[in-house]
């Protein structure tokens, strides 16, 4: 299924995020204040622009809110990743996600509703880690055509519930296969279905894509 994505920030990770996604078959507006980074992109994705994600009105020229989801690829400029997703979230974007480079980062990211956090360094580097220290760990995943793990900030309907009571595999068909507690920083795998879910609680769950992809869609 075809999605709208747009991806603000087209240094290295969004450079490759957007290119990528444009070659699993969806539509990608790519944007970021330097031209430069516009031009590289230019032939490689549906359409580039450049913009000042710090701007209101720039965005909303835009049209965000009819994409899937929009993706802020801003790292080093703590200013302009949180004004640009401030301002992505006023929108009314379904789905808000961002790019962290620290912890601090990402709880800022999360406080100002960014619905999934990315921290492509840190998460890199437990990959490589776990990779080096036992380098027989089946080569995770994506293992099967269609199915991914994602990670979910639980919406309001989520908290305060068990996942017995919420009943995912029954009602979407997937499985919660780990959580991530960051208050404090802690992570479960393979949860019971005892385990009561929290707001500052990440859910790292398996399914198919399509699933997963209605699950994200869930109302806050
Ligand atoms: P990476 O490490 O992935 O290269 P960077 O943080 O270095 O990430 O790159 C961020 C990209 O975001 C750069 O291409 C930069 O031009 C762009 N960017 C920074 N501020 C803004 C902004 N206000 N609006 C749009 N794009 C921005």
């Amino acid at each position: 299924m075809k999605k709208q994505f747009a991806i603000i920030g087209l240094g290295n990770f969004g450079f490759y995020l957007a290119t990528a996604l444009f070659q699993k078959g969806h539509e990608i507006l790519g944007i970021d204040i330097n031209a430069k980074q516009v031009q590289e992109i230019r032939d490689q994705i549906s359409r580039a622009v450049i913009a000042d994600a710090t701007d209101p009105q720039a965005l909303k020229e835009l049209e965000l809110g009819k994409m899937d989801a929009v993706v802020i690829c801003i790292g080093s400029i703590l200013n302009n990743s949180i004004l640009a997703t401030l301002n992505v979230k006023d929108l009314g974007v379904k789905r808000v996600v961002a790019k962290a480079v620290s912890d601090p980062h990402g709880r800022i990211l999360r406080k100002i509703g960014a619905d999934e956090i990315y921290f492509p360094e840190k998460d890199l580097a437990l990959t490589a880690a776990q990779r080096l220290d036992n380098p027989n760990v089946l080569d995770y995943l994506p293992f099967i055509e269609g199915y991914s793990i994602v990670q979910l900030a639980p919406p309001n309907s989520f908290i305060g519930k068990n996942l017995i009571e919420l009943d995912l595999i029954n009602r979407f068909g997937v499985q919660v296969i780990a959580i991530k507690e960051l208050v404090p920083e802690n992570v479960i795998m393979i949860p019971t279905g005892r385990f009561v879910v929290k707001h500052s609680d990440i859910l790292v769950i398996l399914g198919p894509d399509e699933a997963l992809a209605e699950l994200q869609e869930e109302p806050e």
